[in-house]
């Protein structure tokens, strides 16, 4: 008897199959990358726009675990920090700091996660190494000074670095 080869299609992921406000909040929250980038404090200055113009500096939020890049107390975060911002779908299309690295702001705008997202490499260290966290590059706001001194460029670019075992280059 002749074998029959059945090609096993592998299901797509669920966020190349789902939008934003289709996805459980499991899947939403797992679309974190870890890089800690929003939690950096941001200026805007003012220069005739409605929106202002926006600076990154590398002085981050007192809650931010500068090492692990993840919220010390994510449930709890908006009783230490009212002013920390909840993402929905909803809250994308008001939000215009988010770094153009960020999951949620790549998939709203149509683009896909890079190689280096623990969705797609399998290992929450990737985001480290790529040099997309901010890990060894923050400081805390309570040692930090005046924020104006710590205006930084790096959270608004996205680092092409490759893959450590192939020639691919991260694409956008
Ligand atoms: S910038 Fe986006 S992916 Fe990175 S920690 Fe913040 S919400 Fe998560
Ligand atoms: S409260 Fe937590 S999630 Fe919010 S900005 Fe600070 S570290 Fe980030």
């Amino acid at each position: 008897m002749p074998l029959i080869w059945q090609a096993m299609e592998t299901p797509e992921p669920f966020w190349k199959t789902k939008r934003l406000d289709e996805m459980s909040q499991a899947e939403w929250e797992s679309l974190c990358d870890g890089c800690g980038r929003c939690c950096l404090n941001k200026l805007i200055y003012e220069d005739g726009t409605e929106q202002g113009q926006l600076c990154y500096t590398n002085v981050a939020c007192r809650l931010l675990d500068l090492h692990e890049c993840r919220c010390t107390h994510y449930e709890t975060r908006q009783r230490h920090v009212p002013d920390c911002v909840s993402l929905t779908p909803a809250a994308l299309r008001e939000i215009n700091w988010l770094p153009p690295s960020c999951a949620y702001r790549r998939l709203d705008e149509g683009r896909d996660l890079l190689w280096w997202h623990p969705l797609v490499s399998g290992d929450p260290e990737t985001v480290h190494s790529a040099g997309v966290s901010v890990r060894g590059r923050a400081v805390g706001e309570r040692q930090a000074g005046p924020l104006d001194h710590h205006i930084v460029d790096w959270p608004g670019k996205i680092p092409r670095r490759r893959r450590p075992d192939t020639s691919e280059n991260p694409t956008d």
